[in-house]
C-alpha cells in the first residue's frame, strides 16, 4: 500500500496540486494538519483535500482560522489568519473544526498515528528534528502511541527517524517550506506486511504564481517572498 503523506498546505493550492500531479499514484492520502492559512486558496484547498478523501487532523492555522481567533501569533501571521477566517464560508469554518486533534488507524499491519504537534499536545508542540528533539523523546512516541508510524506537522522541516519499534515523520510543508529549500515538500510511504518504507520528496511548483496571489489578495508581502526562499 502506497501512502501520500502531506501536512502544512496553507491555502498553497497551486504547490498541492504539483505534489498530487508528482505523487502520481497513491492508495491514500494523510493530511497533519493546517490546510489552511498563510496563502490565498484556503478555499480551494478545503475543496480538493476532501476531494482526494485525505485523513487529515485539526492544524492550529485550522482552528484559529476557523473561529478567528489567532493567539500567539507574529503579526503577518495574525492577519493571514485574520484573512482566512473572512475568506472562509461557515460550512467551511464548521468542516475545520469538525477535524479530529489526531488519527489512529491501521493499514497493513502497521498502526499509524497521526496528528499536527505532538503526541503530548497534538495540535500545538512544535517536534524539531534531532538534535532539537532527542531521538529517545520520539521513540517514546512510538511506545506511548502503540504505532509502528507516527506522523507529525507544525514545524514545516521535514524528517524521517527510524526505530526498532517504527518510524516518526514529518512530510514537512506542501505550501511554505521553512528548511530553506523552497520546494514543496512531501513524502510517500510504502507499508508492506508489518514494513514501512518512507521517501522524503522534494518538488519545484510555480512559486511566482502562489506569490503573486499573495500580492493580489492583500495578505501581507512578507509572505509572498518567503516562499521564494523556504523560511
Ligand atoms: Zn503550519
Amino acid at each position: 500500500m502506497r501512502l501520500l503523506v502531506i501536512a502544512d498546505v496553507h491555502a498553497n493550492l497551486v504547490a498541492l496540486e504539483t505534489v498530487l500531479r508528482h505523487a502520481s499514484s497513491f492508495d491514500a492520502v494523510l493530511n497533519a494538519g493546517d490546510i489552511v492559512g498563510y496563502n490565498p486558496w484556503p478555499r480551494e484547498c478545503i475543496e480538493k483535500v476532501r476531494k482526494v478523501k485525505a485523513v487529515s487532523v485539526l492544524g492550529n492555522h485550522d482552528r484559529d482560522s476557523a473561529l478567528g481567533t489567532p493567539v500567539g501569533y507574529n503579526p503577518y501571521a495574525e492577519m493571514a489568519c485574520l484573512w482566512t477566517h473572512r475568506a472562509l464560508s461557515e460550512k467551511e469554518r464548521r468542516f475545520l473544526l469538525g477535524l479530529p486533534n489526531r488519527v489512529e488507524l491501521e493499514f497493513e499491519g502497521v498502526r499509524l498515528y497521526i496528528c499536527h504537534g505532538s503526541p503530548d499536545d497534538p495540535v500545538d508542540e512544535y517536534v524539531f528534528p534531532p538534535p532539537f528533539t532527542p531521538r529517545s523523546r520520539l521513540q517514546s512516541f512510538l511506545a506511548r502511541t502503540k504505532a509502528g508510524l507516527v506522523i507529525l506537522g507544525h514545524t514545516h522541516v521535514p524528517f524521517c527517524e527510524e526505530f526498532e519499534s517504527g518510524v516518526v515523520l514529518n512530510p514537512g510543508a506542501v505550501g511554505q517550506p521553512r528548511d530553506h529549500d523552497p520546494r514543496a515538500s512531501y513524502a510517500l510511504v510504502e507499508l508492506e506486511r508489518g514494513c514501512v518504507d518512507v521517501e522524503l520528496r522534494r518538488v519545484d511548483y510555480d512559486v511566482e504564481r502562489t506569490a503573486r496571489q499573495v500580492l493580489a489578495a492583500g495578505l501581507p508581502s512578507v509572505l509572498a517572498q518567503r516562499l521564494f526562499f523556504g523560511y
